[in-house]
């Protein structure tokens, strides 16, 4: 049986991850603003992982037998700055996200649930992941500059994802 308060952490993780993938559906929809489809595809992609992560905690739930309650999320920003600023506001959410998922692993150890840190260390590894991807693109946009031709390109590689 899971505790009441991993099922609260649990639930308030469900939010974050909801939260982060309206964050970036509103960066998504600021680059279509900018015409830089590849990196509004990107960050389409990056939103519907998020609500995946979500789904995915929320069906340790169910199967722990305990019970799924939705908070309201808050508004997202609208305005982003550069596709440098972009990606580095990415990073920067993602490490905020890796520093929340260890957090829980935390709990879940201190309350010696195992099937909890079963489901965490997947997402402890995911967040590897998403902080090495993010990276990569600050990483490429800082190498080519802010360019036209610099944007045309990696726009183009990112709508690949
Ligand atoms: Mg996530």
């Amino acid at each position: 049986m899971i505790s009441q308060k991993m099922t609260d952490a649990i639930n308030d993780q469900v939010k974050a991850e909801l939260e982060s993938a309206y964050l970036y559906l509103s960066m998504s929809a600021y680059m279509e603003a900018k015409n830089l489809k590849g990196m509004a595809h990107w960050l389409k992609q990056q939103y519907k992982e998020e609500t995946e992560h979500a789904e995915k905690f929320m069906a340790h739930l169910y199967d722990r037998g305990a019970c799924v309650v939705l908070e309201a999320i808050a508004k997202p920003a609208a305005e982003f700055g550069t596709p440098l600023d972009v990606y580095k506001a990415v990073l920067k959410h993602e490490r905020h996200v890796t520093d929340r998922i260890h957090k829980l692993m935390d709990l879940a150890r201190d309350e010696k649930d195992y099937a909890s840190q079963s489901m965490l260390t997947w997402f402890i590894n995911e967040q590897v992941e998403e902080e090495a991807s993010a990276g990569d693109v600050i990483n490429k946009l800082e190498f080519l500059g802010d360019s036209k031709a610099s944007m045309y390109l990696l726009d183009k590689e990112l709508g690949q994802r």
